[in-house]
């Protein structure tokens, strides 16, 4: 999952971004509005976490700029006292708020919420295809009974295509969606981590699951559909 952070004081930023990464979410961050704003509109995210006071344009003119173009679920970060301009976040489109300080589990927990609400057509918190499940809680992945073992960025991937069964997945949707911003996309970085990952995942079992779409992408197709 790819979430973008536009907060301007870094700490809170930093601290948000190392958690959310901890929770195998690929994180972009912005430290004013004018940059958030660029971002939430040219990128794809599942969720965005937005303060409100922030220099260049703030929260609010951030937000009204995302709405116009997209219903990508917005965490609105308030400081205590704000409440008008809370209520015009929510009234704005916003999907939740925050009041700092408040505790990261918390916020992580309602980004979840946020980004099963706007996904409610598709499988969430455990992903299957044949006997592989991807269990997005406990981090654990698993064909059949026998456990694997995956790295973060393995991970995601495979979280990725099986959140999208049956669909392929253009090579740059899959890097947009893994990768930061910052990541040069025309490395062979992708083809190695589908190497790695399809090892461990179909190399030693049947049916095989993720396939490759030749100059477009990668699909996992679940035999069983
Ligand atoms: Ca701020």
């Amino acid at each position: 999952m790819k979430l973008l952070i536009v907060e301007d004081e870094q700490k809170v930023c930093s601290f948000l971004k190392q958690g959310f990464e901890e929770e195998m979410f690929t994180v972009d961050t912005a430290h004013d509005g004018e940059q958030g704003a660029f971002l939430a509109l040219t990128e794809d995210y599942d969720a965005i976490i937005l303060d409100l006071m922030l220099p260049k344009k703030n929260g609010i003119e951030v937000l009204k700029e995302i709405r116009k173009e997209s219903n990508t679920p917005v965490l609105i970060l308030t400081a205590r006292g704000q409440l008008e301009t809370k209520l015009e976040g929510l009234n704005l489109g916003a999907d939740d708020y925050m009041t700092k300080p408040f505790a990261l589990a918390e916020c992580i927990a309602r980004i979840r919420s946020l980004v099963r609400r706007a996904n409610s057509d598709k499988q969430f918190n455990v992903l299957t295809a044949a006997d592989l499940t991807l269990d997005q809680m406990q981090h654990s992945v698993k064909r059949g009974e026998s456990m694997i073992d995956l790295t973060a960025k393995e991970f995601k991937l495979l979280e990725y295509l099986l959140r999208n069964k049956n669909i392929v997945m253009t090579r740059s949707s899959i890097i947009e969606h893994i990768w930061e911003v910052t990541f040069d996309s025309d490395t062979n970085v992708l083809d190695v981590y589908m190497t790695r990952l399809r090892k461990k995942v179909d190399e030693p079992f049947d049916p095989k699951l993720i396939h490759t779409i030749r100059g477009v992408g990668y699909v996992v197709r679940d035999p069983e559909l």
